[in-house]
């Protein structure tokens, strides 16, 4: 039997799931395909001292203890692509895409500014540049910069035409002389599926006026414009004229008008335009307008974001979009249908926010296949209910959570890592450690979810001297983590 978890996907659920599990003394193999961690939440975590007003309890996972935790292997640019095996043995085949630059890359930045080719960032929501060879964000984990082969010029066939960033790296940590990819094999004895989902296209409908006035952005462009290691430091401006928006319509879900069988607004859509709506008004921009299709079934009072958005004076509208147009004085005016009476009015705002849902990646299929998994119809992976959460798929030894398994909170994400985690670890030869403190306090937060008690795994496969070892061991590890600490590593 093996002791090691297999991740695949490393975003906040990944994150969390792999420092949990790696604590209680696992062997952690952490699959990521981007040359960065932390999905999409990445930008935030990249930034120093980035933190969210979630309840009490919860936290997010932080890239330093990922680079304090030994028992965690990182792979990035990396995807899975087959599985063999049973639980406690599994073979799990990775595919590995070449990062052309070394540990040795002091993150200098000489190579960006000499690499001629410019392309959008995507991790920026396209409002800033990069390079073909990049960081996404500054405080990005790992560091070390990665060459985007799709554009570089030393693409084969024109293989090493350019060479521009190899000749001013210092550090000599840019090597072309290296196989694009390469495929190893790693022995697991549980998977954990993390691998998020993707946001709605909410900039195709052209009655929401995207693309044709710069003051209508969409729900990851104004994350950016509020984050402060985004493109315009933290403080929210209009595209058009760098001003302070004085008013601003966030609209839920917008896709959702246009094609009426399409799934409601999720708890996901829900609380991020509320928290949205929250940072704006923290912004003093005074008038926040939220306007949503369909009710939200939970109940607002009950969603810490929507309470406290509602307390601080944000606007609830119910109602459909009709047009959004260019008003007088560089104002966007809005026209509405009131869902209730179907009246139809005009409002002028600032700045329209087209906020984005979640659905499930599209080649989910193709993970499945080579993992073995089912998913719903909507596409996303097939969770059964285990250790109080549903988090088992149905395939046995393998497990899901996070935006892959459905469009689900951040605070249900993190609730759900421990029985995940408790999941993973008794497939695994080591008696682990429980990891009850991080589940009580996620769980707590959210309220009870399942009646099944969180317990610890139980400790079947070793003998009580062999259990002794490993808690020594755990304790041994706990404190070279403090050790570590304690000089800055
Ligand atoms: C600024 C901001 C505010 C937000 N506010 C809220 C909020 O208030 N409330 C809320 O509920 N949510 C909020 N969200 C959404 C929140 O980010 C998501 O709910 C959460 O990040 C989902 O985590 P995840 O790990 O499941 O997925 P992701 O963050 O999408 O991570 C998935 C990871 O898996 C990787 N991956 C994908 N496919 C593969 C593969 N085949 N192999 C290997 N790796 C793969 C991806 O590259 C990615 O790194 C917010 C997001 C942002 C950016
Ligand atoms: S020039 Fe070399 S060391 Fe500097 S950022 Fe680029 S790859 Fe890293
Ligand atoms: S070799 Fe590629 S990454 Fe390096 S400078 Fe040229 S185009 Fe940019």
């Amino acid at each position: 039997m093996s002791d090691a978890v297999l991740v695949v996907g490393a975003g906040v659920a990944g994150l969390r799931v792999a420092l949990e599990a790696a604590k209680a003394g696992a062997s952690v193999v952490l699959v990521e395909r981007e040359p960065t961690l932390g999905g999409s939440l990445s930008g935030l975590l990249a930034e120093k001292g980035a933190s969210f007003d979630f309840p009490d309890g919860i936290s997010l996972p932080s890239f330093d203890e990922v680079k304090r935790q030994p028992n965690i292997e990182v792979l990035t640019l990396s995807e899975v692509t087959g599985l063999a095996g049973e639980p406690g043995r599994f073979k799990a085949t990775i595919r590995q895409q070449a990062r052309f630059v070394s540990d040795a890359c002091t993150q200098c930045n000489n190579c960006r500014g000499v690499c001629p080719v410019v392309l959008p960032n995507e991790y920026d929501a396209d409002l800033t540049y990069r390079k073909a060879i990049f960081t996404p964000a500054l405080g990005s984990f790992p560091a070390t910069f990665a060459i985007d082969l799709a554009h570089c010029l030393n693409t084969p066939p024109n293989y090493m035409p350019c060479q521009r960033c190899v000749s001013v790296c210092e550090p000599k940590a840019i090597s072309f002389d290296v196989p694009l990819q390469k495929t190893f094999e790693r022995e697991v004895g549980s998977v954990v599926i993390a691998v998020g989902g993707r946001r709605t296209n909410v900039t195709r409908l052209a009655r929401y006026g995207y693309g044709q006035h710069p003051d209508v952005v969409t729900g990851f462009e104004l994350e950016r414009l509020l984050a402060p290691n985004g493109p315009v430091g933290g403080y929210v401006e209009r595209p058009s004229n760098e001003e302070t928006p004085e008013n601003a319509l966030l609209v839920l879900n917008p896709e959702h008008a246009e094609f009426a069988t399409s799934k409601r607004a999720t708890d996901y859509a829900w609380e991020s335009s509320a928290r949205h709506a929250l940072q704006l008004v923290e912004q003093d921009i005074a008038h926040v307008t939220v306007l949503y299709a369909d009710e939200y079934s939970n109940g607002k009072a009950g969603n810490p974001f929507l309470r406290s958005a509602t307390e601080r004076g944000v606007t609830f509208m119910r109602g459909d979009v009709e047009k959004v147009g260019a008003g007088a004085q560089n104002a966007l005016t809005v026209q509405f249908k009131q869902s209730e009476n179907r009246e139809a009015f005009k409002q002028e705002f600032d700045l329209v926010v087209l906020e984005h849902d979640l659905l499930p990646l599209e080649e989910m299929p193709t993970l499945a296949e080579a993992l073995r998994f089912s998913l719903t119809g909507e596409g996303y992976i097939q969770t059964i209910e285990r250790r109080g959460s549903c988090v088992a798929t149905t395939a046995d030894g393998i497990y899901a959570l996070g935006a892959a398994a459905g469009s689900v909170t951040l605070r249900r994400t993190l609730a759900d890592c421990p029985a995940v985690v408790q999941c993973a670890l008794g497939h695994l030869r080591l008696s682990v450690k429980p990891v009850e403190a991080a589940a009580t306090s996620a769980t707590e937060a959210l309220g009870p979810q399942r009646e099944e008690p969180l317990t610890a795994v139980p400790s079947t496969a070793l003998p009580a001297d062999g259990e002794l070892l490993q808690r020594v061991e755990n304790v041994l590890h706990a404190i070279i983590q403090l050790g570590e600490k304690a000089v800055g590593r």
